[in-house]
């Protein structure tokens, strides 16, 4: 619809966008397709904001264990998943106690074929149907229909829905903690809602080579837009934006793809703190696993909640001949060689292997993993996105922590632009 128009609009105009995140890049690619050239201004060093990967002594590490659901719907607009050659994990989960390790395979798409022997320690009989049920009516559900539902806590939505308490420390726990990086399941239940349709619907991925390749792919679309890398935004002040190096420079429109508050002082205040999370990356002779799947630790006194073989999902994660196994902590926690050695005997008491065959390689302490939103959306009316004259914000922390709602959030910051620059556009 945008690029029909083009022809009427002043393509000329110097709109800068600040941060080379998934949302300041979809904003990008949205204002090419209308014909301009933007520029983004981006502090890193690299595009990707929160979905990027490092690649260091042969291992592929994501910044914190994180997926892409291919059911997303604008990640299916905006990316080529054949060429990110995404590798999917099981669907289930392994749930690890103590010296025990068992598989639920596919809870969340076909709850009636799980096998009831592994279900039953997890769930009852009844969770199993409560899942089947959940799973058929979100199916015919739109996603602005899930976020229009009243709101309240995962946990209160799981036990009105009539789940046993057993199935929500068993699996929705854990499996949510993990998600939403908090540990009480207080995250709105449109969010649970939203999720959990995307699982029934397709599968948790990661491209080949790390997360960093959806983002790379996002940035090799722009064929007109300049990124400026190692560029931080000091501060906005009308159209002028400083530059922390000290330079500044005139914008006809602003695009802000990033926290804004930092930029903006009137904005300070107005954000609850993010959901952090610890990400810490171990190496060992092979897998544990049978299969690429999502493991679970159900104990709360653990520090652990979740673990993954990057390795068993995709062997790229490793060209050193060993498994890769990716373990995140959602409790708060004090980052130190004391927490190191927590993990470590906790992974021998999951598994009943040494502690010493656990060999550290990466950690990651990610602070800002995820906004903490009071009203999550699904979308919102382009117009929204405008904060001044020609400042408009685009970002997750708009609507919800989710790469989707990255990419909806800069489309709509790029639709608002063009509209303040031609109105009578629809
Ligand atoms: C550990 C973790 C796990 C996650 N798991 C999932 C998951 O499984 N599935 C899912 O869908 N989503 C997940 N997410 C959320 C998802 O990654 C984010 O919702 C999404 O990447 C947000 O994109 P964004 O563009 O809105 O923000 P960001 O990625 O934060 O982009 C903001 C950009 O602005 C730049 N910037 C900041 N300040 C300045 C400045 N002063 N000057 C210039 N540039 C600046 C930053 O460097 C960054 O590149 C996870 C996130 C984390 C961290």
């Amino acid at each position: 619809m945008v690029s029909k128009e083009k022809l009427m609009l002043n393509t000329e105009m110097d709109i800068y966008i600040i941060g080379a995140g998934i949302s300041g890049l979809i904003a990008a690619y949205e204002l090419e397709r209308a014909g301009f050239s933007p520029v983004i201004l981006e502090s890193d060093k690299v595009v990707g904001g929160r979905v990027r990967s490092d690649y260091q002594d042969g291992f592929i590490f994501d910044r914190g264990f994180q997926v892409l659901l291919t059911a997303y719907p604008e990640a299916q607009r905006y990316l080529d998943y054949d060429s990110l050659k995404l590798k999917k994990f099981n669907p289930g989960a392994i749930v690890l106690r103590p010296g025990n390790l068992f598989t639920i395979h596919d809870p969340l798409r076909n709850p009636l074929k799980v096998v009831s022997m592994a279900f039953s320690s997890v769930g009852t009989f009844m969770d199993k149907f409560r899942i089947f049920k959940l799973t058929q009516s979100l199916k015919s559900k739109k996603e602005e229909e899930i976020f229009n539902e009243p709101d309240k806590t995962t946990l209160q939505f799981l036990r009105d829905y009539g789940f046993s308490e057993k199935i929500i420390e068993n699996f929705f726990m854990p499996f949510f903690k993990g998600i939403f990086l908090e540990n009480e399941l207080e995250t709105s239940s449109r969010m649970f809602n939203f999720v959990f349709k995307m699982f029934s619907l397709g599968h948790a991925a990661v491209p080949e080579n790390g997360m960093q390749a959806i983002s790379d792919q996002l940035k090799s679309k722009l064929t007109k837009t300049s990124i400026r890398l190692n560029t931080a935004v000091k501060t906005i002040d009308g159209n002028l934006i400083e530059l922390a190096s000290g330079e500044r420079i005139k914008a006809d429109k602003i695009i802000i793809a990033a926290k804004p508050d930092k930029f903006l002082p009137q904005m300070l205040g107005q954000f609850k703190p993010s959901r952090k999370v610890v990400n810490l990356y171990f190496s060992l002779e092979k897998s544990f696993f049978a299969s690429p799947m999502i493991g679970l630790v159900t104990d709360k006194l653990f520090l652990v909640n979740n673990l993954v073989f990057m390795t068993d999902v995709s062997k790229s994660y490793s060209k050193t001949g060993r498994a890769l196994l990716s373990v995140s902590i959602t409790k708060s926690v004090k980052l130190d060689d004391k927490l190191i050695e927590k993990v470590k005997i906790e992974l021998e008491a999951l598994t009943d292997i040494k502690s010493e065959h656990f060999k550290l390689e990466k950690v990651y302490e990610i602070e800002d993993a995820l906004p903490q939103i009071d009203d999550m959306k699904s979308s919102m009316p382009a117009t929204q996105t405008k904060i001044y004259d020609n400042v408009f914000l685009s970002g997750d922390y708009l609507l919800n922590g989710s790469i989707n709602a990255a990419m909806t959030a800069g489309r709509k910051a790029a639709e608002a632009v063009i509209l303040s620059i031609q109105p009578n556009m629809h």
